[in-house]
């Protein structure tokens, strides 16, 4: 019954919210990876964002109750720091992400934001307050401009072309023969890889939120486009706090702290000249992986 009395806007905005939730996370975890069912506490407030301090106090997590993934981790990535995540293959990196978006609780401690803990606030809010660019960005049969407006209802077309600018896509956009009306995705134009990142980098700068969260954003990408990704990075990444996760600890050397993952554990933490002189994880990382590209 209350189905069939809700005003037709409201179920408007419910279903664009519902798709911008899917599609954000959609992008990040994969589909088929969805959540169990998270609800909202009843009367929970909005997220109020002041600077966008990120805390995880001694957050701990299991998928499976007999196997934790997390293990008591602590970081404070403080209004517009750059904190970089790093590690093995799965020692939980992504799972801190998918925490930050309560894509699932904590079974211990807490992820909070500006002092509010993730589970007491509106999910509608938590999601509005960051931003994801993820490593794989899912285009729409559509065109660019529809691709990038995505990131903000409303947002004008000199809004789209000023994120493209900033994300280092507007060029390439103006000499396609449609320019911003060309229609990509499946069914229309393929984009590389980094193009479609580019493009996901131009439609969160359009969402314009206080925190982001790079989970191995240039993984896949060869050298030469890492480097012009990394410019649009870094430009996306002033005057926000930046979480980023990442394998290839070349792009994360110039984070303000680097927290080593190792088995849901933090191992060390430090700048990148400061775990360097440490000679433990992290400079063995470093060094195996200088080796790796000097090879290739
Ligand atoms: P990383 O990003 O560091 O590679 P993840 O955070 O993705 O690692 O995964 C950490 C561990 O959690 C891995 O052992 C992985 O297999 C496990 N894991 C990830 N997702 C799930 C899930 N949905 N259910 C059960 N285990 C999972
Ligand atoms: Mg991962």
């Amino acid at each position: 019954m209350l189905q069939i009395t809700m005003p037709l806007n409201f179920l408007g905005t419910v279903y664009r919210e519902i798709r911008q939730a899917l599609v954000d996370m959609g992008e990040m975890f994969g589909l088929l990876d969805r959540p169990a069912e998270i609800r909202d506490r009843p009367g929970a407030p909005a997220l109020q964002v002041s600077g966008g301090e990120v805390t995880l106090e001694d957050v701990r997590f299991a998928y499976e109750p007999e196997r934790e993934i997390l293990k008591g981790i602590t970081i404070r990535a403080r209004p517009g720091e750059k904190v970089a995540i790093v590690g093995p293959s799965g020692s939980g990196k992504s799972t801190i992400g998918r925490l930050l978006f309560r894509f699932y609780d904590v079974t211990g401690g807490a992820l909070k934001i500006d002092g509010q803990d993730v589970r007491e606030v509106t999910q509608e809010s938590l999601h509005d307050a960051i931003g994801v660019v993820p490593q794989d960005t899912v285009l729409f049969n559509d065109t660019i401009r529809y691709n990038i407006a995505y990131g903000r209802e409303g947002a004008s077309f000199e809004e789209v072309q000023a994120a493209a600018r900033a994300a280092q896509i507007h060029e390439f956009i103006e000499t396609l023969p449609e320019g911003y009306d060309t229609v990509v995705g499946e069914r229309g134009l393929k984009l590389s890889g980094g193009e479609k990142q580019r493009v996901g980098i131009a439609r969160t700068l359009l969402k314009d939120p206080p925190i982001l969260l790079l989970d191995e954003a240039t993984s896949a990408l060869d050298t030469e486009t890492e480097r012009g990704i990394q410019t649009a990075l870094a430009r996306a990444g002033q005057g926000r706090t930046v979480l980023t996760i990442a394998h290839r600890l070349s792009t994360v050397a110039d984070a303000d702290r680097i927290v080593v993952l190792e088995a849901g554990r933090i191992v060390e933490e430090g700048t990148h000249a400061e775990l360097l002189s440490q000679q433990g994880r992290y400079a063995g990382l470093w060094s195996r992986q200088q080796a790796e590209d000097e090879a290739a």
